[in-house]
């Protein structure tokens, strides 16, 4: 991985937010293309944060982008634009846990503290059979402690990796390959037919459902949307009018509800087509989303000063979420919400299909 082949504290600090949730093979490609937007600390902090999410969008857990813009800007002027060499300092810098900090600091300048993320804790609680919850305060710590004891001090960076890859290649948590495994005769779960029951957890993850309803309301060829606020996903990012219901609901009653009738005042909005509703996971919530597409001859007074107007072909301009993003490159949408364009002969939206 190219990450593993330089010192250059930035790109390591790049790279490991970027892998975090994300896989290798998604990640390389975003690890690209942000070293290409901003090849530089500098060039990252003076970036609008638009920019930023905008290169970021499809990759999901936005507040990693947000917090490594707002880092950036807190390298440049605390520390004079030069990522810190300490672990301390590292893990003083905005959205950097101890994780993040330990890997930057033994990758990029071999400080000995290991890098501990779920692999580490599913690798170690395995071989030394740590039954300790590893969600818990008190099984971190002895998975933690554990690493530390094994942790190679001299070779801080090559050993971290080492273990990294050994969690990304033998010791999976689905179907690890024992067979393969050089450590399978001291290791616990393999010894004890407990590979099943290792890492230990004291929960599931609770998931919760919403119900999204996307208004994408034409007026001639423009569009409204609006920046999202507020402690929820998707901080930052643009999206089309919202009404967020308790479950699943019709057109009839998405129109008698308090947000449609605000929406609209006294407008009279044409219905012109309503998706199927689609189910967008993400890690601890499930979205039901259906997308109604709607006319309307004149612009309601809230739509118009609560929303930012756009021409519907300059969508792509905006960092939107994966699931609008998507939508957006299907059928139907071109034929609806862009029929204004038609007539000029050209889409000029392009989006990535990522
Ligand atoms: S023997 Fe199997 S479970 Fe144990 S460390 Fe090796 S790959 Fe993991």
């Amino acid at each position: 991985m190219p990450w593993r082949k330089t010192k250059d504290a930035y790109a390591i600090w790049v790279s490991e937010v970027i892998l975090q949730q994300t896989r290798v093979a998604q990640g390389l490609d975003y690890y690209y293309r942000f070293l290409q937007a901003f090849p530089t600390i500098q060039s990252l902090a003076d970036a609008p944060l638009d920019d930023v999410m905008r290169v970021w969008q499809g990759l999901g857990y936005y507040t990693r982008a947000r917090n490594m813009h707002a880092a950036a800007k807190q390298v440049m002027s605390e520390h004079g634009g030069k990522i810190p060499d300490t672990y301390e300092k590292l893990r003083s810098l905005r959205g950097v846990g101890d994780y993040t900090a330990s890997a930057i600091g033994a990758f990029a300048f071999n400080i000995p503290r290991p890098a501990v993320d779920g692999n580490v804790y599913r690798i170690w609680s395995r071989i030394f059979g740590v039954f300790t919850p590893i969600d818990t305060p008190n099984g971190q710590k002895e998975l933690y402690q554990i690493s530390f004891e094994q942790l190679d001090k001299q070779r801080s960076a090559l050993f971290n990796q080492a273990i990294m890859d050994f969690g990304g290649t033998l010791c999976m948590p689905k179907n690890p390959l024992c067979g393969d495994c050089p450590v399978s005769d001291v290791c616990y779960a393999f010894r004890n037919n407990a590979i099943a029951l290792l890492p230990a957890k004291s929960k599931k993850i609770k998931v919760t459902n919403r119900y999204f309803a996307y208004l994408m309301i034409r007026h001639k060829g423009d569009t409204f949307i609006r920046q999202r606020d507020g402690k929820d996903i998707w901080h930052s990012l643009y999206e089309f009018p919202l009404i967020e219901t308790g479950g699943s609901t019709s057109l009839k009653s998405l129109e008698k509800t308090q947000e449609w009738k605000e929406m609209f005042g006294n407008v009279k909005p044409t219905v012109l087509h309503i998706s199927p509703r689609l189910k967008h996971v993400l890690s601890h919530q499930h979205l039901y989303t259906q997308f109604y597409i709607i006319e309307v001859k004149t612009i309601p007074y809230f739509l118009s000063t609560n929303f930012i107007k756009v021409k519907a072909d300059s969508m792509g301009e905006y960092p939107t979420s994966r699931l609008i993003d998507s939508y957006m490159a299907a059928e139907p949408v071109e034929k609806y919400f862009l029929r204004h364009e038609a007539g000029s002969g050209q889409n000029k939206r392009s989006r990535r299909k990522d």
